[in-house]
């Protein structure tokens, strides 16, 4: 068991959390080779471009606008990882930009971390019909790019929002309600810090403190760290 009540930092047994394929390392080594050789062209934005013309899942190519990158720099310190777009996401190409993101810009700025500092993803990076649960197969996928971000990116934190960004990154063991607000440092020094979805806050009104309290935490967290 890794988890620890009072927010004690403890080290994940299994050092789970990302699952690196050949397919996915050759992605990562050609884009970082192309960034090598011509660095002004942004590394991220050559994965951005993988990701806009990818149809692996057919029934979310077929229904999207567009696909959703993530948001953020490539220096980001935390990586929030959330659930999938939403209709505002896949109208603007912009994750977290309806009333969930703006409760989360909101309990960011309360708490002093900049975007700066921060990129948001999330598991799939396409709308799912009718905002339905991503499937399993899915978020298979689409787990290519999500690991391809994190390595490029490589943040010293990750935040998984809400079950599905807390079951692809750590485990399915946890329920969200059970361990958010809760660091588990992995054996390689990566933090792991999961969180309610802000989205949970529109629904169950009681949560919106809840979520307030964890963003203090992180904010916490981030300072004890040194990285605000
Ligand atoms: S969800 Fe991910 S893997 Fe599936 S089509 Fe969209 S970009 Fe491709």
């Amino acid at each position: 068991m890794c988890m620890c009540m009072t927010g004690k930092i403890y080290p994940l047994p299994d050092g789970r959390g990302t699952v690196v394929g050949a397919p996915l390392i050759s992605l990562i080594i050609s884009l970082i080779i192309r960034h090598a050789i011509i660095p002004d062209v942004n590394i991220l934005d050559e994965l951005r471009n993988e990701v806009a013309s990818c149809t692996l899942c057919s029934e979310l190519a077929d229904f999207r606008t567009q696909t959703v990158f993530g948001d953020g720099t490539i220096e980001a310190e935390v990586m929030f990882i959330g659930e999938a777009p939403g209709a505002d996401e896949d109208a603007q190409g912009i994750p977290f930009v309806g009333r969930a993101g703006r409760f989360m810009n909101e309990c960011m700025a309360q708490v002093g971390i900049p975007r700066s500092k921060v990129f948001i993803a999330n598991t799939l990076k396409c709308r799912p019909p009718d905002n339905r649960n991503p499937q399993p197969e899915e978020m298979d996928n689409c787990s290519t790019f999500l690991t391809a971000q994190i390595a490029i990116i490589n943040p010293k934190i990750i935040a998984p929002l809400g079950n599905f960004g807390l079951q692809r990154m750590i485990s399915n063991k946890y329920k969200i309600g059970e361990v958010h607000g809760r660091p588990i440092r992995r054996r390689d020094g990566l933090i792991y810090f999961p969180m309610y979805h802000p989205a949970a806050a529109l629904h169950r009104a009681n949560l919106r403190e809840t979520i307030q309290i964890d963003f203090k935490k992180l904010a916490k967290l981030l300072k004890r760290e040194g990285l605000l």
